[in-house]
């Protein structure tokens, strides 16, 4: 069994909580995309635990958990994660972190000029997380990557790779930006610190998944981000760097001649946003404080407080589609139990025009939400755990979300701990 969990919002949608809980049921958890520009939370009984780059399967001890080509990996933040899970108990050796020679290493220069193209850019930035993603993924299409594997050849060989690409970058860094220039030897140790403890994890993800295949082992993709942050099919240039959508999911994790059997779409009973960009559904002022408090709407990478508005229709619908959903699990329904009534954008408003299709550009920046109302459920559901244990009001919700997606919702979540969900089949 094949399986992507996706996002189909702008992200922080419960991702992370929803691959713990069902992570269980697959042999190998794999990440195809991105690097540590976001986090994924995971509550268990061991503790409460951040992971930016390590896939969520991690916490658990019998699954391999694969970081795919398709990911950007900064090998210092790496190791600190690794160090800051192994204080807590976990254990992670080779045999469950398995890490592909193609994945490309976000060096400190590529966090370096996300930060200079930030600052420079003031009031007109992209509201990046400066960790360097898109200079690396840049970088990757450039072919001026250094790969995981290249960590495997000898000093010489890197020294010279790095020197070469050093060189190229320092045009850009102290000729372009009038920064410090690049020190290659710097780099070259950097590499050497935190790449050489990392070794021992590096291998061919295609060959490994592939025997996996071969030998009936399930497999459960792990996005990063939502659909709406898809390079192409997001908010561009509001984006990530990378394809964050199921169909790249065997691409990026390495075994592209994989059929997905299953494409789990996590989707959130109201809207959130970190950073930059058009979000239509947006609240302001009191409303958006109440909500963002009740949802601890704060980035789990950056702390940033995000922006928050009432579930998306048009939105989650353009999702549902472009990620090819077969479920749906619906996340965080519990903070909207005391709200009076739930805010729901079933439309938009273009140049007084209505619409339900998910508008690009310049059209997406004129849109304004069209509001409508459902009746509260002013219950605490965070102890359901049957349908039938629900008031009918969060029903109704369940059932009309289900309808505009045109997509069944399996799962529904009613607290961040493990157990507090409900299956619906
Ligand atoms: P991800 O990147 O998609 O995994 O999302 P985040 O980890 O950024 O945000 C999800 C947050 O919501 C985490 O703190 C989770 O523990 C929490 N969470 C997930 N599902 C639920 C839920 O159903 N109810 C509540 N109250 N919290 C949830």
């Amino acid at each position: 069994m094949i399986t992507a969990i996706v996002g189909i919002n702008w992200g922080d949608e419960g991702k992370g909580r929803m691959v713990d809980l069902l992570s269980g049921d697959y042999d190998i958890v794999s990440r195809y995309q991105g690097g540590n520009n976001a986090g994924h939370t995971v509550v268990n009984e061991k503790g409460k635990f951040i992971l930016n780059l390590l896939p969520s399967g991690i916490l658990r001890e019998n699954t391999v958990n694969v970081m795919g080509n398709g990911m950007v990996i900064d090998i210092e933040h790496l190791v600190g994660e690794i160090g800051r899970l192994e204080e807590k108990g976990i254990k992670i050796s080779e045999r469950n972190l398995k890490i592909s020679d193609k994945a490309i290493i976000c060096m400190p220069y590529h966090k370096m000029l996300d930060i200079l193209e930030e600052d420079r850019l003031g009031d007109a930035k992209f509201g990046s997380t400066r960790r360097g993603i898109s200079p690396v993924y840049s970088d990757k299409y450039m072919k001026k990557g250094i790969r995981m594997g290249d960590l495997f050849e000898s000093d010489e060989f890197l020294r010279e790779k790095v020197k070469n690409i050093v060189e190229w970058k320092n045009l850009t860094v102290h000729d372009g930006y009038k920064a410090e220039a690049l020190d290659p030897e710097e780099m070259f140790r950097w590499l050497r610190t935190y790449g050489d403890p990392l070794k021992k994890h590096i291998t061919d993800t295609t060959y490994y998944l592939s025997d996996a295949i071969a030998h009936d082992k399930s497999i459960m993709f792990e996005a990063q981000l939502g659909a709406l942050r898809d390079i192409d099919f997001g908010i561009y240039p509001y984006t990530s760097a990378s394809s964050t959508i199921a169909a790249y999911a065997p691409i990026g994790a390495g075994i592209p001649f994989a059929k997905l059997d299953n494409i789990v779409g996590i989707i959130k009973a109201y809207s959130s946003c970190v950073g930059e960009g058009p979000f239509t559904c947006e609240f302001f002022g009191e409303e958006a404080a109440a909500l963002r408090g009740a949802g601890q709407e704060f980035g789990a990478a950056t702390g940033r407080p995000r922006r928050v508005g009432g579930f998306d229709v048009v939105a989650s619908r353009y999702g549902v589609m472009v990620q090819g959903a077969t479920e749906l699990a619906l996340t965080k329904l519990d903070i909207l139990q005391d709200m009076d009534k739930i805010p729901v954008c079933v439309a938009y408003d273009i140049d007084g025009e209505l619409t339900q299709e998910f508008p690009t550009g310049e059209r997406l920046n004129r849109a304004k939400p069209v509001y409508e109302y459902f009746p509260g459920f002013k219950t605490d559901i965070t102890g359901c755990r049957k349908m039938e244990d629900l008031p009918k009001e969060a029903v109704d919700y369940i059932r009309y979300i289900e309808e505009k997606m045109g997509c069944p919702v399996r799962y529904v979540s009613v607290g961040a701990e493990r157990n507090q969900y409900i299956q619906l089949f």
